[in-house]
């Protein structure tokens, strides 16, 4: 039981974890160079995991491609151990979304360095909106670094980056968790970064005022599974391990639950905290969290209402 109740609150902790930690009462780890983990996912490619956003590190003929870059003073740590890994420069970044536990450590990341985003990520990042649901002042480092670690190179639909063993296709699906959601994948591998789009087995953040929307975020992710080719193993948000596609065809069918829950509730007149109060995780989702705080739930409430005619 007791390791059911850890893992819950990890997942938990895990969605902007300095915010929610702090919302809690709780101290987050320090950035440090030990309190990163390496887990090997596939030859030459790994995911560092700890002071914020899961990383993926791929290592390529020339250089290393990452997938997000972490929370604020997690950056330096980051490529240290990088450094671990190999020798080779950090030659391209790639943004999943706007949140600041994905992207602080692009100000200190190499200057050579490309960093490429979906087109609604790089307008966005440096003026990011409050997470809907979150209380307000989480932190922008863009505004200490102005001009630094910001993305230039965008895309809309699908992008392709480098060729053969080193090929990572970008794909945009639609409104999910933030407006610029980006799926990753490491073609050679089969291997997807989904960022927080399916970040864990738990109610996710819909984050309206970044772009996000409830009503489609389980056709969003629907979309991915069906789009983005083969991938045998999904690297996701914050959990801590990797999942499968079926994991993430199971997460679709839960955000379906609760967006007709949601529904539901709205066409039978009830109210926004009626609503909230009646959702719980369903029994068939087994391994997913418990629901998060009402306050939380509510706010995701209110996503579906105003999207909901
Ligand atoms: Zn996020």
């Amino acid at each position: 039981m007791k390791r059911i109740s850890v893992l819950g609150s990890l997942v938990f902790a895990g969605s902007l974890s300095i915010v929610v930690m702090a919302e809690q009462g709780q101290q987050p780890p320090q950035p440090s160079v030990d309190n990163i983990t390496v887990e090997k996912v596939k030859e030459n490619l790994f995911v560092l995991r700890g002071g914020g956003g899961n990383t993926a590190v791929f290592v390529q003929a020339k250089g290393v491609t990452i997938v997000d870059t972490k929370n604020p003073g997690w950056g330096q740590p980051l490529l240290d151990k990088i450094k671990t890994l190999t020798d080779k420069p950090v030659t391209t970044v790639i943004n999943t979304h706007v949140h600041f536990d994905h992207v602080s450590g692009n100000v200190v990341m190499p200057a050579s360095a490309e960093i490429v985003g979906h087109a609604y990520t790089v307008k966005n990042i440096a003026t990011p909106g409050t997470v809907t649901g979150l209380s307000a002042g989480q932190p922008n480092v863009f505004k200490e670094n102005p001009g630094k670690g910001l993305p230039k190179r965008s895309f809309s639909d699908k992008l392709t980056l480098g060729s053969g063993a080193d090929q990572v296709d970008l794909f945009h699906f639609g409104p999910a968790h933030t407006g610029g959601d980006a799926f990753v994948v490491f073609r050679a591998h089969g291997v997807m970064h989904t960022g927080d789009a399916f970040q864990a087995k738990a109610l996710p953040i819909m984050d309206k005022n970044n772009g996000g929307s409830g009503v489609e975020y389980p056709n969003t992710i629907r979309k991915a599974l069906n789009g983005v080719g083969k991938v045998d193993t999904i690297i996701n948000g914050h959990t801590p391990a990797q999942t499968t596609p079926a994991d993430m065809a199971q997460f679709a069918d839960f955000m379906q639950a609760f967006v007709d829950h949601v529904q539901a509730g709205k066409k039978a007149g009830k109210s926004a905290e009626q609503v909230a109060k009646e959702w719980s995780t369903p029994a068939k989702f087994t391994g997913f969290a418990a629901a998060p705080p009402i306050e939380r739930v509510m706010a995701y409430v209110y996503v579906i209402f105003d999207e909901t005619k």
